[in-house]
């Protein structure tokens, strides 16, 4: 398919089930990271808007409002209409974010597809969320209920923004909360098509706010809000250290943070060495880098090392970069210029470090935020390269020995998002599963995801977990009620 003609509907900010202008009248422009070309101008919220949308959703989320005075079936029906209309539009929502992102088409249509399936997973648990009944003597009766805890601030990055904005909205919308979003600035066209679609489905209005905008000014005023109770983010360490202290000066919101990663992925000497190098090659180049998941440590057993560095080579060298919309592209542009030099930058330290450059290393072409895939071997732990998140597609391929050692070196990070081995040896297997201190781990796979399984972080990787049951109880508050009982007479 090459650059299709997509109908950029929604460029405002969503409140109250409306598409409006931003109160200041700014605009804000999605770049197309192939040609560097603006797709749309869009409302640019800050402050005043970011106000009005947490009024909008505080008020929805009163008590005899409509949605609080909804059944929790019902609300299982709008999730699976959400859904439904989702995968309706599917092929539009991930022209849309390929234009924003670059990323390869039929990898945004897959991504759409899982947020379309994240949502239907919510909708089974709307109604089987319960208290319990607690053991007491005869003279009182002590119940606990689970309660939707209110207004909710979510602000999600650009490299996943569909897939993300299911992550946070499914759980939060299944138990009752409302929602008031921060689209990256990267990505907020695609953003607001699903936005538009959660009016389709029938969500009263307030329940679902957007406000796109910048992340100093609108994400910090979510972070800030003092009518804000959660705030999930997705991004970098950095921010995600800001939105802490945002919420210890305003109202001590409660925090989930899923964040950055360097993650290892361990490679046994009895494997398929050609299996191991293309499991190895998409598990760092896919999206360009730009996967939080990333696995940016290949660490390889000495015995094979040579002839792993050599195929993962050979097959970097093959990777086809181009138009995202040609179905035979493996690897569209980064994202933006910032994103863009950040990369340019680590591989130049990566050059200067004494690791050895294999393959890329360079810009493809001059317009276009395109990198070559880049492999560097020799790495070791000590290098920058080794221990900073790039966050582009940079391999960095180290040796090892020993199993027991290489553990440790694997755990020897700041970070603790995710973690990968390949090895027919089952007891490796379950070794390194147990002692890797990161909260996904992969075994003869990489980066595969489910709507039950929780997803998060160890360590500065994140606070909480995402996806499955364990993302309900970000939303939720326990209340204890404890009800005397009046003696017989
Ligand atoms: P970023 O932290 O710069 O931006 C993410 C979001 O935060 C954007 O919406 C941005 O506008 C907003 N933001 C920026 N400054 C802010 C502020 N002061 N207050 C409030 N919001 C603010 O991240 P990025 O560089 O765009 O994204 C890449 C990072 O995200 C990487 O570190 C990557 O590992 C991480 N990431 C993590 C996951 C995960 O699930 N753990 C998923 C995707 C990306």
């Amino acid at each position: 398919m090459a650059n299709p003609k997509v109908v950029i509907k929604y460029k405002k900010i969503f409140i109250n089930n409306e598409f409006v202008d931003s109160k200041s009248g700014k605009t804000f422009p999605s770049i197309n990271p192939v040609n560097e070309s603006v797709v749309a101008e869009i409302a640019e919220g800050d402050k005043a808007d970011v106000d009005a949308a947490v009024h909008a959703a505080k008020s929805a989320f009163e008590h005899g409002s409509e949605w609080r005075s909804l059944q929790p079936a019902q609300r299982a029906i709008l999730l699976n209409k959400l859904a439904d209309l989702i995968d309706r539009d599917a092929e539009q929502i991930a022209n849309i974010q390929t234009l924003e992102n670059g990323k390869p088409y039929v990898q945004s249509f897959g991504e759409v597809k899982i947020a379309a399936n994240i949502f239907r997973y919510y909708a089974g648990w709307c109604d089987k969320i319960y208290g319990e009944t607690l053991p007491t003597d005869d003279g009182q009766l002590v119940i606990t209920r689970k309660e939707p805890i209110g207004v909710i601030g979510q602000i999600t990055p650009w490299n996943a923004p569909i897939a993300l904005l299911a992550f946070k909205w499914g759980p939060a919308l299944a138990v009752g909360c409302t929602v008031v979003l921060k689209p990256a600035e990267q990505t907020p066209l695609c953003t607001l098509h699903v936005t538009a679609l959660t009016k389709e489905a029938g969500f009263p209005k307030g329940v679902i706010n957007v406000v796109p905008g910048y992340g100093p000014t609108a994400g910090a005023a979510v972070s800030e809000h003092p009518d804000i109770v959660r705030i999930a983010f997705t991004g970098s360490v950095e921010v995600g250290k800001k939105i802490m202290i945002a919420s210890g000066n305003s109202n001590l919101k409660r925090v989930t943070l899923e964040l950055g990663g360097k993650s290892p992925l361990v490679i046994c000497d009895d494997v398929n060495v050609d299996e191991a190098v293309k499991i190895a090659h998409e598990a760092i180049f896919a999206n360009s880098g730009q996967i939080c998941v990333a696995a940016s440590r290949t660490y390889v057993h000495s015995k094979i090392y040579d002839e792993f560095v050599k195929k993962s080579k050979e097959l970097a060298l093959k990777r086809k970069l181009g138009d995202p919309f040609d179905s035979t592209v493996a690897q569209g542009p980064q994202v933006d210029k910032e994103i863009f030099d950040r990369a340019m930058n680590y591989i130049k330290i990566g050059k200067e470090s004494g690791a050895k450059l294999e393959a890329g290393g360079e810009r493809l072409g001059t317009v276009g935020y395109y990198i070559k895939p880049t492999i560097f071997s020799n790495v070791t732990d000590d290098m920058v390269i080794a221990r900073e998140e790039i966050f582009g597609p940079v391999q960095q391929i180290l040796k090892y020995d020993n199993f027991d050692d290489v553990i440790k070196r694997a755990n020897n990070t700041t970070y603790g998002l995710g973690a990968g081995i390949i090895t027919n040896d089952i007891n490796k297997a379950l070794k390194f599963s147990q002692a890797v201190e990161s909260g996904n781990v992969w075994v003869n796979q990489y980066a595969s995801l489910l709507p039950s399984a929780p997803f998060g972080g160890y360590k500065q990787s994140g606070i909480g977990r995402e996806l499955g049951a364990d993302a309900l109880e970000n939303y939720l508050e326990t209340k204890t009620i404890l009800i005397k009982l009046t003696p017989p007479a």
